[in-house]
């Protein structure tokens, strides 16, 4: 018999990860950290519900920290099997993954310095050395590919166009076929291939994420260049917080777009982020090089990401002289909901002053600085210290990477045959309700919603 146990990342956005068990097989997929409110992120501390030596595989459908940034804590506490994944997702989640270890150290030593932690003394999730047996840990594999990865068990990574080397995950175990959407692209990625349809099998389960199942992404929102231009024309400076992955690929490709075409002035660009600037370079050889593997849409004519129009802020040095700089101009910078990185020096500067602009244009989840500021906070807490926003807050929602309930709703019916089951997650637990009567309306099918650590035979 084989079941699936919910061990997160439903009724929430974050913590992905679902624990399928055969009759001699135990298998993770995403092993996400939580984000967002205090009690959530706290659950991140908690015993993994099994232990982590008896995981035979885990795999991870892409490098998001929210599918798989709790891989460090696995194997600290003791997992040493393979985690399978595509080569990009490979690629980036090594980036991520070393970085959360440090910002895990950076925040302890931060707690033990200022005495605020119920800890005696302040430790990390994990540190670097975990970072770095985890890395080693990584499988890449090409997509569309059937792998085998233990006895009677089998991966396929199909697209998913949400981020590079984003994959929705079909695993065949002991005779049961299983799909999980991961996070579901959207078809008018600009720089990335269109999401797979859903392979033409009979699947026994469908897990769909929610992210958005509650709206579908019109051109709502203001239009990037006119929050720009009016910025600038005041005197103002823009700051745009992004997910390092993916986001401030695409960003920067709107950028120089909106600069070649006239549409904006052309004012400095700054990319302040060690770890976007980091991912840039993946996405940027990726784009050279994956010739065979080739996840770009975008014809290969020159460098989507040459850096002659943006300036680089590798240092902490250049990332102060971007503080020092009186000049109107545009700051890309992590992270993309304000919950750390270098973002946060940048918010307390700019958010006093009413001639800049804080552009939102990724999903906040609540409990975050970028909710917070979404929801027109009149202040926010920064380094210890309440700082007034006067600054201009804008949500532009044309970067979404997440598919809508419309998108979600035709990718499930690109399917021929109904699957067996059908699971709701990844999704706040009003939205997943709201997806769910939307399924039931537009394809007939019933639907779950599980519960955290609830399990079901498939
Ligand atoms: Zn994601």
């Amino acid at each position: 018999m084989v079941e699936i146990e919910f061990l997160g990342g439903v009724r929430s956005v974050t913590g992905s990860k679902f624990l399928v068990r055969g009759k001699n097989i135990s298998i993770l997929v995403e092993c996400g950290q939580y984000q967002g409110l205090k009690e959530l992120r706290q659950r991140n501390w908690e015993p993994f519900p099994i232990d982590p030596g008896t995981v035979d595989a885990v795999l991870i459908s892409h490098a998001h920290l929210d599918h798989c940034g709790l891989l460090p804590k696995l194997v600290r506490e003791g997992f040493d099997g393979k985690i399978h994944c595509t080569s990009d997702t490979a690629r980036l989640a090594a980036i991520i993954l070393a970085d959360a270890a440090k910002m895990q150290m950076e925040d302890a030593e931060y707690a033990a310095r200022k005495g605020f932690t119920e800890h005696k003394i302040p430790l990390p999730l994990f540190d670097e050395d975990d970072a770095t047996e985890t890395i080693a840990l990584l499988t890449p594999h090409p997509f569309h590919q059937e792998v085998e990865i233990a006895p009677e068990a089998f991966v396929t990574f199909h697209r998913a166009a949400h981020i590079l080397g984003s994959s929705f995950v079909e695993l065949r175990v002991e005779g049961k076929r299983i799909l999980f959407s991961g996070d579901l692209g959207r078809k008018n990625h600009p720089l990335l291939s269109d999401p797979d349809p859903i392979p033409h099998r009979e699947f026994d389960a469908l897990l769909i994420e929610s992210t958005y199942g509650d709206r579908t992404h019109r051109p709502t929102g203001d239009a990037l260049e006119d929050v720009i231009n009016r910025t600038i024309k005041r005197g103002g400076t823009v700051l745009i917080p992004a997910f390092a992955v993916d986001r401030t690929e695409v960003i920067l490709h709107r950028l120089k777009e909106l600069i070649l075409t006239g549409a904006i002035a052309n004012v400095p660009i700054f990319v302040d982020s060690p770890m976007a600037l980091a991912s840039l370079d993946v996405y940027r050889d990726a784009f050279e090089n994956d010739a065979l593997d080739i996840d770009f849409k975008i014809a290969a004519e020159g460098d989507p990401f040459s850096a002659d129009f943006y300036q680089a802020a590798r240092s902490v040095e250049a990332s102060k002289a971007i503080a020092d700089s009186r000049i109107p101009s545009i700051i890309v910078s992590a992270s993309g909901m304000a919950t750390g990185g270098r973002v946060l020096h940048h918010l307390a500067r700019m958010l006093p002053d009413s001639r800049n602009t804080i552009i939102l244009v990724g999903y906040q989840s609540i409990g975050t600085r970028g909710r917070a500021l979404a929801d027109g906070a009149a202040t926010l807490k920064l380094f210890g210290s309440k700082v007034e926003v006067r600054a201009e807050i804008s949500s532009v929602h044309e970067f979404s990477v997440h598919a809508d309930s419309q998108e979600a709703i035709s990718w499930l019916s690109t399917t021929t045959t109904k699957p067996g089951q059908i699971f709701i997650v990844h999704g706040e637990a009003d939205v997943g309700t709201l997806f769910q009567n939307l399924i039931k309306e537009k394809l007939g099918w019933d639907s779950t919603i599980p519960n955290r650590n609830q399990r079901y035979p498939i």
